[in-house]
């Protein structure tokens, strides 16, 4: 299986798998089917070809968008089952990453993966982004904030930005709705120091909707009142 995925990968986003990434990303997704059936509601979506192309390929279609600096500080917020935060990690192997998560059982599954995985450098933290935008090592602190399947982009803003430091980005991984979503979402990035610098379209493999990485360059600091209380930005999104 994992042969189709860097035969991808190579395709899609001249990224050369080496075998030992091949192997850790078979791992990855026998590790995910494992807690999927057994203990965490991790992802709905089973059967090799498909968490190889919509949660691996996917996440890593990140790095054909956006040139990360060796050595990076990136945070994946709201990160479920590791995605896209631990298939960049497998590849870049460089970046120092922090996945952050709500849900404990998610967390014990992550540590449980990076073991396996035998990945290291990896921060987690068992929080919700509107209690780590307010931690003095995590706000403003990242180079690279990235989100999928998290929240609408104006709801996104507030949860992402606050962790970005001045200078660095914020990517939403979104889907057909993109455009839309980061219309609506212009209020937010003026209030909390954000500027969209572009959309990128990205196409996968026998999947019939386009995905869209939105970009946002952070180009202010957040004011000190976002992200506002647990549970505000989704109640009354700016
Ligand atoms: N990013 C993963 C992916 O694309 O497969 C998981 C997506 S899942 C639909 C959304 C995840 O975000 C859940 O695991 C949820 O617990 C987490 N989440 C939602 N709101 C959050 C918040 N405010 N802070 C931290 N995590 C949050």
């Amino acid at each position: 299986m994992s042969e189709r995925l860097a035969a991808y990968a190579q395709q899609l986003f001249n990224l050369t798998l080496s075998e030992a990434q091949q192997a850790q990303f078979a791992r990855y997704a026998a590790e995910l089917e494992t807690w999927n059936k057994s203990r965490a509601n991790l992802t709905a979506i089973t059967g090799a070809e498909a968490i190889e192309v919509r949660h691996f390929l996917d996440s890593l279609s990140l790095l054909s968008a956006l040139d990360i600096p060796h050595g990076a500080r990136l945070v994946d917020v709201g990160t479920g089952g590791g995605f896209p935060g631990v298939p960049l990690k497998i590849v870049r192997s460089d970046l120092r990453l922090a996945l952050l998560e709500a849900t404990g059982k998610k967390i014990a599954f992550l540590q449980h993966l990076a073991n396996v995985l035998q990945l290291s450098d990896i921060q987690f933290l068992n929080a919700r982004a509107e209690e780590a935008g307010h931690m003095p090592e995590q706000r403003e602190s990242y180079d690279v904030v990235v989100a999928r399947a998290v929240a609408l982009m104006p709801i996104l803003m507030e949860y992402l930005l606050p962790l970005a430091r001045v200078g660095g980005v914020c990517v939403a991984m979104k889907g057909e709705s993109a455009q839309r979503e980061t219309n609506e979402a212009a209020n937010a990035l003026r209030i909390l120091g954000g500027k969209v610098s572009r959309i990128v379209p990205i196409q996968l493999p026998k999947v019939a909707e386009t995905h869209h990485l939105v970009i946002v360059e952070k180009v202010a600091p957040t004011p000190p009142a976002y992200p506002r209380k647990p549970g505000i930005p989704a109640k009354k999104p700016l």
